[in-house]
């Protein structure tokens, strides 16, 4: 089986193609030629997880050799915060606390570590002097597969993936990427950063929404 990930996340691609089985393969949007820039314009990781997944179906369907596409859309949920930053989770830092997503200082001239760290920055500042320290990885999978007997029909069904945690108090750790060094799972003392990526690979809410997908597609294939 052939399945596009519908991400230009290299990390994320990494991940993916470690906890997938080797009965299916994995492309990525450079490799499939898909060049355009996604509007994650939705209200839930839902609905951005189902923009991706069908905006790569759509650039895919009827013309390439592959069974599917699916997208992941992830948020950090924050309990202290009411689940913030939620939806925001990947331009949080651009959050002034009036309900939009510019803090003025605009995003283009940020390299992906800037914006990582400038996101880590803004989790410790909104959590300090705060005990409550619990969160969760939420990650939303869909996917789109191909009707067998029709190229451009297609079903579509989505899956989640959550772990518990805390926000630790300082940054801990040179692995993963986005909000990894703050946060440690449940049932451990070291966070992502600091753990082995196999550790991450299997208990993250990545490796547990790809389980239910990978699980879904035994029972439906
Ligand atoms: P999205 O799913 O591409 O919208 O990702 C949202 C943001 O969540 C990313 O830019 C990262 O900052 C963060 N993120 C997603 N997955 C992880 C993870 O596994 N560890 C740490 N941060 C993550």
């Amino acid at each position: 089986m052939r399945l596009v990930f519908a991400s230009n996340n290299a990390h994320k691609l990494d991940e993916v193609r470690a906890i997938m089985p080797s009965g299916i393969e994995v492309l990525c949007l450079r490799e499939i030629g898909f060049e355009q820039e996604i509007e994650e314009n939705g209200a839930t990781l839902e609905e951005n997880s189902r923009i991706k997944a069908e905006t790569v179906w759509e650039y895919v369907k009827g013309t390439m050799d592959i069974d599917g596409v699916f997208a992941d859309d992830t948020g950090l949920e924050i309990d202290a915060l009411d689940g913030r930053p939620g939806v925001h989770t990947a331009r949080w830092y651009l959050d002034n606390g009036h309900g939009t997503m510019d803090n003025g200082h605009g995003t283009k001239d940020l390299s992906e570590k800037e914006i990582f760290a400038a996101n880590r920055a803004k989790a410790l500042r909104e959590l300090a002097g705060k005990t409550n320290r619990g969160a969760q990885f939420k990650t939303v999978v869909t996917l789109i597969l191909k009707k067998s007997e029709d190229r451009f029909q297609h079903s579509d069904l989505q899956v989640k993936g959550v772990v518990r945690g805390q926000i630790a108090t300082e940054e801990r750790g040179q692995g993963g990427f986005g909000y990894d060094p703050l946060f440690i799972p449940e049932g451990y003392e070291h966070t992502f950063a600091e753990l082995p990526i196999e550790v991450k690979n299997s208990i993250s809410h990545r490796a547990r929404a790809m389980e239910a997908l990978v699980q879904t597609l035994h029972e439906i294939a």
